[in-house]
């Protein structure tokens, strides 16, 4: 559907504009769950799930442990002098160094999690997936 302002969330049922909905990273498509029930739905998800989020996220850690020492081993090495600048100075200014270390960060982060949105992916969300039963006008 092109055009739509509003979409009727296959959760809750109700019929909200388009920016409650959530981007997908993947597709980039919306979702179809509103981002109040997505935000329950995942509070849910992570308390039922501690365990094996922590789990998917050790074994994560430990599949690229060796990727991401070295990588950072490696940076540091190479940039030992700006390292050092850097340390000095960090919270003075928004270097670019820093920035692309923020980055970088930010780009593990979600790595770290992306066997975590895997599993909500490939169909756990399906708990919830209710046929949208009188939804559509
Ligand atoms: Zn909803």
């Amino acid at each position: 559907m092109q055009g739509e302002a509003t979409r009727i969330c296959r959760v809750c049922g109700e019929e909200k504009p388009l920016d409650e909905f959530r981007i997908r990273g993947d597709s980039g498509r919306r979702r179809t769950e509103c981002k109040n029930c997505l935000s329950k739905y995942l509070k849910k998800y992570r308390s039922n799930n501690k365990q094996r989020i922590s789990d998917l996220n050790r074994r994560w850690r430990n599949e690229h442990k060796d990727e991401l020492s070295e990588y950072q081993l490696n940076w540091q090495r190479n940039n030992r002098e700006k390292c050092r600048a850097y340390n000095k100075k960090s919270i003075q200014n928004m270097t670019e160094e820093r920035k692309a270390k923020a980055n970088l960060r930010s780009k593990k982060y979600c790595e770290a999690r992306k066997d975590d949105f895997n599993y909500i992916k490939k169909g756990e969300l399906g708990v919830v997936n209710r046929p949208s039963v009188g939804a559509r006008k």
